[in-house]
């Protein structure tokens, strides 16, 4: 079985396009997405339409339980907290309802799907290390578990001969055939902050035991006009070009 995996999309269009243009060439059987399909971008209807259109199987981010108003705005920055509140008056209620009926984790054949973290996805944790990584791993049935939120891709491991030792690569692909155990972090599709302008999605191919992290040009200065057109911060179309 094929998937293709969508990091955090934040609303952003241009990139979304871009990167499902690259994944219908690559026939996959099933997309999904790690979640903070809203939040910063300014075309959160239109993303929320197409992930429907194409049957996605989508988790519940931070920015959309925010939006939902299920999550305190607390932890936001100005910006962020600014980009929730627009969305909110962006969306229509099929859309509220749709970003509510979200689950936290979703279970594939072959893998599973989160936010923050598989142990504790309800908390939004960031993972930055591998002991921060280490209590989903050890949840992790299918083997291999997709996440995002930190908006930067790196996959945390374990190898079959050494299944105490938790281990990390920033590899773009990753043969699965050694590995007893995968947290990958498929960076993100509207925002990424790698210092990569270029938005990105992940492959992977469950017969072939190989995921692919793959990096795709898009359209930023349309998505930035997009973005300031609706009005809001500037800092939220520049930070696109530098990929922070
Ligand atoms: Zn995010």
């Amino acid at each position: 079985m094929r998937y293709g995996i969508l990091g955090d999309i934040h609303a952003n269009l241009s990139a979304l396009e871009a990167v499902l243009a690259e994944i219908e060439r690559e026939s996959v059987d099933r997309i999904l997405s790690v979640g903070d399909v809203v939040g910063y971008g300014a075309a959160p209807r239109e993303c929320i339409q197409i992930l429907r259109e194409v049957n996605a199987v989508v988790v519940k981010g931070n920015h959309d339980a925010a939006c939902t108003g299920e999550l305190d705005m607390k932890f936001f920055n100005h910006y962020a907290r600014a980009a929730i509140e627009w969305t909110r008056t962006a969306l229509g209620d099929g859309d509220l309802e749709w970003l509510r009926g979200l689950p936290l984790v979703a279970h594939e054949t072959h893998c599973c799907v989160a936010h923050g973290t598989l142990a504790d996805p309800e908390f939004y944790e960031y993972i930055q290390s591998t002991e921060d990584a280490d209590p989903s791993l050890d949840l992790l049935e299918e083997g291999v578990c997709f996440v995002g939120h930190t908006h930067v891709p790196v996959t945390i491991l374990r190898l079959t001969d050494d299944p105490t030792h938790t281990g990390y690569t920033v590899a773009t692909e990753i043969d699965l055939a050694d590995v007893s155990r995968a947290l990958v972090n498929v960076g993100s599709v509207g925002q990424p902050r790698d210092e990569n302008a270029r938005t990105i999605y992940a492959l992977y191919d469950s017969d072939e035991a190989r995921i692919w992290l793959r990096r795709v040009e898009y359209d930023i200065e349309r998505e930035a006009q997009r973005i300031r057109a609706a009005g809001l911060p500037n800092i939220l179309a520049e930070r696109l070009f530098l990929g922070i």
